[in-house]
Formats: structure tokens, C-alpha cells, sequence
């Protein structure tokens, strides 16, 4: 009888709980895996049993690939296959999973953070809204839900214009999604695997406050680069680092492509290099995941550096068996070293104040 009402709650939360078999060891592995890189580091370090080394999250996407384009190999399928959880962003970023998640086990727990409530979204950008950008000016913290407000009616019907439900899906690149996405995190696993319950909240605790901490370091380095003597002015490849950029309020001055999977039109490169003189832009991010040679094209002909932003954090952790412990934090600070390295590439000077290595880590 209390199984049947279980089930039914279950059913009414939407989730499907895991059935507790008789005669299974209680400590008997769950199986969860995470789409990319900081969603992973997120899952990871909420799982965290030091009296269990294996209780570690699969990574889905390989180091190198995008999450734009990939395929699933049939062996990378299997492996997913016999997930009990599978946490990733959503289907306007990994939308290689919409098809193997639909294949999963039916009491599968398969979870799109970006569902998680209290979430910041913001939509997705094309040139006129990059134009609206104010260079050089921080916004401050207490204003997301304005930028919703100001897009509604947004009436430009662009070649690329993408009308995803949730807006932008790069959530993660804003801290305050990712300590929202560590609780979801948190509660989903309690549910697949309440034995742990206080495991998990107690990891997800301390995830938040070193997360935070973290942050608060990094804040006060987009300070010192807003008040640098020179603003620090880049384009990215494609639209990546809109949360980053609200966030800390260090602005790009536009993207080169405005979907990744097409190449940039005709009437966008025309107004790209427009912005690139008018704006003084002085440095291309290249990702270590999607084809540069149109940007280091655009900054050959433009004459700007070519600096590599890595916002899946992937490209480091290439040809090692250990996914990068900490690697949420080690990417917002490998976004700070680039802007650095921008900023000091077309002034000589560090605008951290010092030389020094990165002070993000623990
Ligand atoms: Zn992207």
C-alpha cells in the first residue's frame, strides 16, 4: 500500500523514483551522468563521498567537441544507456541527447537544468541587441528581470534569429545559475537515492559557499578591468558568453557568427566590421570547440589578436582520465585570463594590478 501511494507522489512530482529492490545492496552505485564540462564539475562535487571513489558522474561530451553539433557515438550511447539520472542544460544546447534521453529506461531521471526555478535567462541576442550595449558601464546586480521586459517586443526578423523557449542556454556562464543549479542538482539525486539525502545537502552546502567565495574573488578583478585605464574590447566567435558578460559586467562587442552551426551572412559581417572600427575592438576569442578560421580570418584582415575563450572548460582536461575537480571555477577564471590576456596584449600592462598567476583557486 505505501509503495502504491509512493508511486503515485512519484508520479504526480512529475519523477519517477527509483524502486528500492529487496535483495539489492543498499550501497549499490547510481548511475548518473552530465552532459558537459561544468554541469559535470556541478553533479560531481554535490555526489561527493570520500568513502566512495567511484561515486562519480559520466561526462557525455568528449573533451573538444560542441555541444551544438555533436553526435553520440554508439559506444558513448551505450554507456548512457544504463544512466538512472542524466542531468544536462536543455534541448537548445545539447540537443545530440534529445533522442538517446528519449530512449532511456522509463523510471530514468532525466533532468534539464534549465527548468531549475529562480534561474536568470536571458534571450538570445542578435546585432541591434549588441548595439544597445553601454561599453564600460557595470549594471550592478538588482536588475535581471528588466532585460526581459525590454526584448518582448523585439520586432527584427534576422536571418539567424532563434526563438528558443528559454532564451540563451549558455545559463552556466552566470554564478548565480550555477549555485541554483547545484540545488536542483541536490534535490534530484535525494530523491533517486534518498539514503544519501544529507550527503547531498551537506556537499551541496559547501559547493555554494566555495562557489561563492570564488566569485567574490573574481568580482573584484572585473572591477579593476572596468576601471582599467583602456576598456578591454573583444568579439567572440559566437554568442557564448552573454551570462559571463552580464554577470561580471565586462561587455563584448558582438559575435561573429550568430549561430554556431551557420556560417555568419553577408549583412552581419557588414555590420561586424562596422562595430570592429567603431568601437576600437581590439581582440578575437576564438573557442577551442567550434572552427576559428573565419575569426582569425576577420582578425587577420582587421588587424587583432586571437586569444582562445573556452566556455565548456573542456579544452584543458583533453587526454586526461580525471574530469577536472573544480573545473567550474577554473573556467570562469580561464575567462578572466583571457580578457587579461587581451587586455595586456594591446597595453603591456596586466589590468589585475600584478603580473601573478590567477588567484581562483583554493
Ligand atoms: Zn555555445
Amino acid at each position: 500500500m505505501r509503495a502504491i501511494v509512493m508511486a503515485a507522489t512519484a508520479l504526480i512530482a512529475g519523477q519517477v523514483l527509483l524502486a528500492s529492490t529487496p535483495g539489492v545492496a543498499q550501497d549499490a552505485r547510481l548511475r548518473v551522468s552530465a552532459s558537459i564540462l561544468p554541469v559535470h564539475d556541478l553533479v560531481r562535487a554535490v555526489m561527493h563521498d570520500p568513502a566512495r571513489p567511484d561515486a562519480v558522474p559520466g561526462l557525455i561530451l568528449p573533451a573538444g567537441a560542441s555541444p551544438h553539433s555533436y553526435a553520440l557515438k554508439p559506444s558513448e550511447a551505450r554507456a548512457l544507456s544504463e544512466a538512472a539520472v542524466v542531468f544536462r542544460i536543455g534541448p537548445d544546447l545539447e540537443a545530440f541527447l534529445d533522442r538517446p534521453l528519449a530512449n532511456l529506461a522509463s523510471d530514468a531521471i532525466k533532468v534539464d537544468l534549465v527548468e531549475t526555478p529562480g534561474l536568470i535567462h536571458l534571450p538570445i541576442r542578435d546585432d541591434a541587441d549588441f548595439e544597445r550595449h553601454d561599453h564600460g558601464k557595470h549594471e550592478g546586480h538588482g536588475d535581471e528581470g528588466k532585460e526581459h521586459a525590454e526584448h518582448d517586443h523585439d520586432k527584427h526578423d534576422h536571418e539567424a534569429e532563434n526563438h528558443a523557449e528559454h532564451g540563451d542556454p549558455h545559463i552556466w556562464l552566470h554564478p548565480a545559475n550555477a549555485i541554483a543549479m547545484v540545488g536542483e542538482i541536490a534535490r534530484t539525486l535525494s530523491e533517486a537515492d534518498p539514503d544519501r539525502a544529507p550527503l547531498y545537502r551537506a556537499n551541496a552546502q559547501r559547493t555554494v559557499a566555495s562557489l561563492k567565495a570564488a566569485m567574490t574573488r573574481l568580482e573584484a578583478d572585473w572591477q579593476m578591468l572596468l576601471s582599467a585605464p583602456e576598456p578591454v574590447t573583444f568579439v567572440v566567435f559566437h554568442d557564448s558568453l552573454q551570462y559571463f558578460e552580464r554577470w561580471s559586467g565586462v561587455a563584448s562587442s558582438g559575435s561573429i557568427t550568430l549561430n554556431p552551426e551557420v556560417p555568419p551572412g553577408a549583412r552581419h559581417m557588414q555590420e561586424l566590421r562596422q562595430r570592429l572600427s567603431a568601437q576600437n575592438v581590439r581582440c578575437v576569442f576564438v573557442e577551442p570547440q567550434l572552427d576559428g578560421r573565419i575569426a582569425r580570418q576577420i582578425a587577420e584582415d582587421a588587424g587583432l589578436s586571437v586569444h582562445v575563450v573556452d566556455p565548456i572548460g573542456s579544452a584543458s582536461i583533453a587526454g586526461t582520465a580525471d574530469h577536472g575537480a573544480g573545473s567550474y571555477i577554473d573556467l570562469i577564471g580561464g575567462i578572466r585570463d583571457t580578457l587579461g590576456d587581451c587586455y595586456r596584449k594591446h597595453t603591456g600592462r596586466s589590468p589585475f594590478g600584478t603580473d601573478s598567476q590567477p588567484t581562483v583557486k583554493d
